[in-house]
């Protein structure tokens, strides 16, 4: 048995006022991630790949550079997990895939840029269901990840590799994507807090492609103050991608920001319906309950097309990422099968029924279907105007109240192959949090309580576009009233 080791004891805003002003260095920060993971990613399988080297080498850059006089950033020795659909220079990306065997990037996405910029020390790549299609982290060409509060459970998904990570206490931040819930669900299920930005925030710039209309880079942290300080560090225009947003980046959690007193939060009926697991639907209430007691005012409201949105999500979802994969053809990335010398289409075909995994195969042929000529009108366009209802649902709702709350995931994590087989009921996990990706607005889960198993349960918070910061003051204030976040896997 390998001893226990110690937790990181500081957030991410600890670590960098503590290296910033030279009562920590950067290097040693970075020793007690690496022992957290050496000991305690045997079982949890959150990394595909440490950085040892690299990130030792960054960490003693930083403490040299700090030594010569320099000043610091706002993550200085702040030691981060990367999913591994984010491109890097020099290293591989799998996207959890086998099509990318092999593959090293040429150039590092914008995110990952500001991260390091900002005084970063990127620890790994985390994984992931192939190509962010999943929800529990089962979908990867590396084997599952497990659920720190229990190895047994999935972490949920895509993200669940950095959730897991997280939630671990490996590292306090980690940056995942979330395209239909694939960062709030994990975080959810795994006992974390993770926040969705409105879609264009930050720059999706080498975030490799799934569904780009509802693709968002999506950070993991502890907690409120954590998540504001990274979304800080993330937000703003990048000319790299077109549909990021030229808006000013707030200081999230301004000291002098209010408290909560008069806010409004809505509770739409649709989103506590059926299939509500009713221990997630009683941690919700309680959780509810003490934002009213903080000063908040409940408001019951209807949002009428929210059962829409597992189909529209998945004729959108499935259309987009079977354009965007269809650049993996062999010849351009990765991994190329054996194939008769003459023949592209079957050089083709075998590459991709060798290199996709089944889910994967199952959208592009979703995706293929709804876009096939005589359909689109039927299937692809018709999604297309209910995301317009679900949207002005989402208008009519913030006309009322401020935000919108709900529980994250419709259940606490589940088995390990519990629902491999049953693609529908891996679908409907989505049910809460697609919403927020079709609308575009940001959207936030925050621990709120254990089930009765001792599984975490999460809080969603979903705002209006470009208001992060009512969604992280209301997390803020929450956390500060309660310590589920505080709760720590035991391992
Ligand atoms: N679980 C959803 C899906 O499988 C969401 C994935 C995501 O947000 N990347 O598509």
């Amino acid at each position: 048995m390998s001893q226990r080791p110690q937790a990181l004891p500081e957030s991410a805003d600890e670590i960098a006022r503590a290296v910033s002003a030279g009562q920590a260095l950067a290097a040693d920060v970075l020793e007690r991630s690496l022992q957290r993971i050496a000991a305690l990613d045997g079982r949890v399988k959150a990394f595909v790949e440490v950085f040892h080297d690299a990130a030792r080498h960054s960490a003693q850059a930083l403490d040299a550079a700090r030594a010569g006089g320099a000043e610091l950033g706002p993550l200085a020795g702040v030691p981060v997990a990367i999913k591994d659909n984010f491109v890097m220079r020099d290293q591989r990306t799998s996207c959890g895939s086998a099509i990318l065997e092999g593959f090293v990037s040429p150039y590092t996405a914008s995110a990952v840029e500001r991260l390091v910029s900002a005084g970063a020390i990127i620890v790994g790549r985390t994984n992931m269901d192939e190509f962010a299609m999943g929800s529990s982290t089962e979908h990867s060409c590396h084997g599952p990840t497990h659920n720190p509060f229990d190895l047994q459970r999935i972490p949920g998904g895509s993200s669940g590799g950095s959730a897991a990570a997280v939630a671990a206490r490996m590292v306090p931040l980690a940056l995942g994507s979330d395209t239909g819930g694939s960062v709030r669900q994990p975080a959810a299920l795994c006992g974390v807090s993770g926040l969705k930005p409105t879609y264009g925030r930050i720059s999706r710039f080498g975030l490799v492609a799934f569904a780009s209309s509802l693709d968002t880079v999506s950070p993991f942290a502890c907690d409120a103050t954590d998540l504001a300080l990274c979304l800080r560090v993330l937000a703003g225009v990048d000319t790299r991608d077109a549909t990021s947003i030229n808006a000013p980046v707030p200081d999230y959690l301004a000291a002098d920001a209010p408290g909560i007193e008069g806010l409004r939060i809505g509770v739409p009926t649709e989103y506590f319906a059926d299939g509500l697991d009713p221990e997630v639907e009683a941690r919700t209430r309680e959780a509810l309950a003490i934002l009213e007691i903080q000063g908040a005012t409940l408001v019951e409201l209807a949002m009428p097309h929210t059962r829409f949105a597992i189909p529209t999500y998945y004729l959108i979802a499935t259309a987009e990422a079977s354009s965007n994969l269809a650049r993996y053809d062999g010849i351009r990335y990765g991994r190329r099968a054996e194939h008769p010398a003459d023949d592209l289409n079957e050089m083709y075909t075998a590459t991709r029924h060798e290199g996709f995994g089944a889910e994967v195969q199952r959208r592009i042929l979703l995706g293929s279907f709804c876009l096939r000529q005589g359909y689109v009108e039927e299937w692809y366009q018709k999604a297309q105007k209910v995301r317009t209802l679900i949207r002005r649902d989402f208008d009519a709702a913030f006309s009322q109240v401020d935000l919108i709350a709900s529980a994250t995931s419709p259940g606490a994590a589940f088995s390990l192959g519990e629902k491999l087989d049953d693609p529908l009921a891996m679908y409907m996990n989505d049910i809460l949090t697609t919403p927020a990706n079709l609308a575009g607005v940001p959207g936030l889960s925050i621990p709120c309580g254990f089930t009765d198993e001792d599984l975490p349960v999460g809080l969603q918070l979903m705002g209006q576009a470009l208001d992060e910061a009512t969604l992280l003051r209301t997390a803020a204030v929450f956390q500060e009233a309660t310590d589920y976040h505080r709760r720590e896997p035991v391992l």
